[in-house]
């Protein structure tokens, strides 16, 4: 290892603990000769017993990637994938990038030394069109498969078929519950089948790791409550004020939630009195920005206790130590998509079982601990076993694109884990089908199918993308593109302060609508004479300087995509090109936009609330719009999600209705029979 390399070790050895006393250090040689011998092992183990962290590093010191090939690990959340490789980047004393490293889409921080690569699920479906049978991989490992993860459940059916054409590839598949079974059942061939002369019991083989959790005592609440957060408030004080020491982790169901659940603790904690214990407050949720997430790793100062105040993100995927206590709401936020309307909704619901059984561990790691669930026996033993796998409940047109583009035609009879309802399957091909992508007989098309596959945008952005060309705004619509990623992280308020907000909104906005203004802000930023791409100009903006970086970074690898693919501004001289010759640059594009989102098409009425084409829902302009003050006629927008019964669409541009007609003539025949 470079001598640079161990810079700041002594400081690493001090804030941690050799690992050698997690429980899996127990099972090392058996889960080498497993790994060695199958082509399939399952682990089992309780979240923070050492799979995600140790099994790599155990490959790589045998010598798995000593011929020059990857152990590579699949995360579902990329807050994992990046928090989980800086950890063990730290147990091997390398620098993040070097022989250990991650990769996220748009953010590929791996070299030619990486050795051991953590990257989320979706992204190793990508590497796949590229390299469909992993052949720089001598292991996989599927890390959180119990999630069941839209990307990771396709992907274990995908290396189902690579393990048949690679018998020297090892895959592992790690679960924090126990589904083993389910899985190596679904690898391994039949009773009296084999696959690369394997039986089944030569195939694959399931690794328990023994838990050395401590007892959790369980509390339930003794009738019911319909304020839960209120409630998680006055337990959370009521365990600081009254219990022994030791930090506390509250599930709550997102990003508000946290943010009201710490606003209202911090007004509580001023009432404490003088001298006692301090209670530190902090947010943990897939968005939070990696600075922030550090301190929730760290140990909190002398008589300070800590309150993670978390997603379900903490339930399995992170692994903080030091929690005794667990306060669990007993709720969770899941997406779930409609595919009549073609809405995905953010529903609050109770968790499962196994859900409750998890967050509950969390509290045994260190010492006996203790759980308060925030809901009565009795709901504790009607909630549903597990939770459902998200392929049943998820847009599918992203996944079955790219499956098409791995050369899968049948989507019906593919070899899921679990089966997709199929008006889901029918939903996502209609609309590739409307978007040019798939023919009348299913097929992809070429080029336009195979290049929105290849794409990391989801395909109406994509296909907008692809079209920018023929109306002479590539240049600007990869500037769109690139801001439309940040998913709506482009403005902060700098101190909290909303109106600042709302008025550097204002300064960038223009009539036709969101896209157009988040480009004006992109032109800015990039501007030697306006932005010059400095913080300073970004606070004074109330703008999100790293993001706005990112969306640089982003644009420069879509540009790389699509000089790939031989698309460049000035090439495509159709006749559409030489008529949008004659229009502004905004119409172009409010023109172009509509060929990638007429399938999101709504029109404004008097009360300012907006109706979808077929007038079956009613729809409001998100805050973050400018139309949630300003009028419009017809627009389309991007993405569209309900929350808490009221359906929410984001960055709306406006259009003209004959567009619709004329950019989608078969979508809209339809509509309007
Ligand atoms: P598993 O994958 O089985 O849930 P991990 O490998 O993630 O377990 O964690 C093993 C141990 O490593 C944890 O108990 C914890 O002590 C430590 N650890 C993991 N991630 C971090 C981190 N980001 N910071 C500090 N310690 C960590
Ligand atoms: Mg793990």
């Amino acid at each position: 290892m470079a001598e640079e390399d161990n810079l700041g070790a002594p400081l690493i050895a001090e804030l941690y603990k050799p690992p050698a006393l997690l429980p899996i250090a127990q099972l090392k040689e058996s889960l080498l000769y497993a790994i060695e011998t199958f082509p399939v092992t399952i682990i089992v183990g309780e979240t923070g017993s050492g799979k995600t962290t140790q099994v790599p590093q155990y490959l790589f010191k045998t010598g798995w990637t000593n011929d020059g090939s990857q152990i590579v690990v699949t995360q579902p959340r990329r807050i994992a994938a990046t928090s989980v490789s800086a950890r063990v980047a730290e147990e091997l004393e390398c620098q993040l990038g070097q022989e250990v490293g991650y990769s996220i889409r748009f953010e590929d921080v791996t070299s030619e030394k990486t050795r051991i690569k953590f990257l989320t699920d979706g992204l190793l479906l990508r590497e796949m069109l590229v390299d469909p049978l992993l052949k720089r991989y001598s292991v996989v490992m599927v890390d959180e498969a119990h999630e069941r993860s839209l990307s990771s459940d396709i992907l274990l059916s995908l290396l189902k078929k690579v393990l048949r054409a690679r018998p020297d590839l090892r895959v592992v598949v790690s679960s924090a519950t126990l589904d083993a079974e389910k899985f190596l059942n679904f690898f391994a061939p039949h009773d009296g089948e084999t696959i690369n002369n394997k039986t089944k019991e030569e195939f694959g083989t399931i690794i328990s790791i023994e838990g050395r959790t401590h007892p959790v005592d369980i509390f339930y609440l003794s009738s019911s409550t319909n304020n839960y957060i209120e409630k998680a408030v006055e337990t959370v004080m009521n365990i600081h004020t009254s219990e022994a020491e030791g930090d506390i982790l509250l599930f709550v169901t997102g990003r508000e939630e946290i943010d009201d659940t710490i606003d209202m603790i911090a007004d509580r904690i001023v009432d404490l009195p003088h001298g006692s214990k301090s209670l530190q407050p902090l947010p943990l949720y897939a968005g939070l920005p990696t600075d922030q997430q550090m301190y929730v790793f760290q140990k909190a100062g002398e008589n300070v206790r800590k309150l993670i105040v978390a997603t379900n993100i903490a339930e399995a995927s992170v692994t903080i130590d030091g929690i005794i206590y667990v306060v669990d709401t007993g709720y969770v936020k899941l997406r779930a998509y409609d595919p009549a309307l073609g809405i995905e909704r953010l529903n609050v619901v109770p968790v499962s079982k196994a859900s409750a059984t998890q967050r509950a561990g969390r509290a045994g790691r260190t010492r006996p601990g203790k759980c308060y669930r925030l809901y009565t026996e009795t709901a504790f033993e009607a909630l549903e076993s597990a939770t459902f796998p998200e392929i049943q409940r998820s847009n599918l047109a992203s996944v079955v694109l790219q499956l098409m583009n791995l050369g899968i035609q049948n989507l019906v009879r593919f070899d899921y884990l679990s089966n997709p309802p199929s008006a889901l399957v029918v939903r996502a091909l209609d609309l590739l089908f409307s978007l040019g992508a798939v023919d009348v007989h299913g097929r992809l098309t070429k080029p336009l199918g195979t290049r929105m596959a290849e794409l990391p945008l989801e395909p109406m952005l994509a296909r907008t993308l692809l079209n920018a060309p023929t109306f002479g705004c590539l240049s600007e619509m990869l500037s769109i593109s690139a801001m439309m990623t940040l998913q709506g992280t482009a403005f902060v308020t700098h101190d909290g302060n909303q109106k600042l907000l709302e008025k550097a909104r204002r300064r960038f906005a223009v009539k036709e609508g969101d896209h157009i203004t988040l480009y004006n802000v992109y032109q800015a930023f990039t501007n030697p004479a306006v932005g010059k791409q400095s913080s300073q100009w970004c606070r004074e903006n109330s703008l999100n300087y790293k993001a706005l970086l990112k969306a640089v970074s982003v644009r420069k690898q879509l540009r790389n995509y699509l000089d790939r693919m031989g698309i460049q501004e000035n090439t495509l001289a159709s006749s559409d090109a030489i008529r949008a010759g004659g229009m502004s640059m905004a119409e172009r594009l409010q023109r172009c936009l509509t060929t990638g989102f007429f399938a999101h098409a709504a029109r404004m009425k008097s009360d300012g609330s907006f109706m979808t084409v077929g007038g079956e829902v009613v729809l409001w302009a998100h805050p973050s719009s400018i139309f949630f003050h300003r009028k419009a006629d017809w627009v389309v927008y991007q993405e569209i999600q309900e929350t808490k019964g009221k359906v929410y669409i984001r960055d709306l541009s406006t259009i003209e209705m004959d567009w619709l007609t004329e950019y989608a003539p078969e979508y809209y025949k339809v509509k309007q029979k």
